[in-house]
């Protein structure tokens, strides 16, 4: 079998998404790419995440043909492929239709940038970009073109959900988590009034600090 331990680290964030509420039934998906080989793990179309296995995982090549699976593919990964060929820094994607988040992108709104937490890990607004069909590569391209533009590492799909991407599997889940904790925050301050702003100054120098002093 083809990239066990890829296999086992995909099959294991898997579970981090229902455990973080940010999926029902078998929405939602997490790849990761081997940066020796180049092959991309990514999870079978259609199963629910408590049948999901290593084994079950499927190995497609960055074209997104498959290399070793008993499985169909998720019908997002010609989209996932996409993005993995037209940006070399990023080695995981998840995409979710988490709750929070998938109301602002179907009003096709960012995220704007109101918490301390969201300039730390965000640099800025979370944007959103355009509507695209399910099933071919366009949504890969709305997310390159969405976030080739701003520091945040995952952006909304209009109508649709959340792409988020990382140097890892890991850090795209992690992206996945804190776009659905903001959007939540900010969604319930909109409840109060109107969000303050941070100034672009201000925000900078919380993402600088952030990216390169904080943590061990
Ligand atoms: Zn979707």
């Amino acid at each position: 079998m083809l990239l066990p331990e890829l296999r086992q680290i995909v099959c294991d964030l898997h579970a981090e998404l229902p455990k973080n509420n940010l999926v029902a039934w078998t929405s939602g998906n997490v790849s990761a790419r081997d940066p020796e080989s180049g092959l991309v793990v990514i999870k079978p179309s259609g199963i629910v995440f408590e049948d999901l296995r290593p084994e079950n995982m499927v190995v497609v090549n960055v074209d997104g043909e498959i290399v070793e699976s008993d499985y169909k593919a998720s019908s997002d990964t010609a989209s996932h492929c996409y993005i993995y060929r037209h940006m070399p820094e990023v080695n995981g994607i998840v995409h979710t239709h988490s709750r929070y988040a998938t109301a602002f992108a179907t009003l096709a709104k960012e995220i704007p940038c109101v918490t301390t937490a969201m300039a730390d890990e965000f640099g800025g607004p979370i944007p959103c970009g355009g509507f695209a069909l399910i099933g071919g590569e366009e949504i890969g391209q709305v997310v390159v073109d969405t976030i080739k533009d701003h520091r945040s590492p995952s952006c909304l799909l209009q109508s649709h959900g959340v792409f988020a991407t990382g140097p890892s599997a890991a850090k795209a889940v992690k992206a996945a988590v804190m776009t659905e904790d903001n959007a939540a925050i900010v969604w319930t301050s909109m409840q109060l009034g109107t969000p303050l702003k941070i100034s672009e100054a201000d925000i900078d120098k919380l993402y600088d600090r952030y990216q390169n002093v904080y943590g061990q």
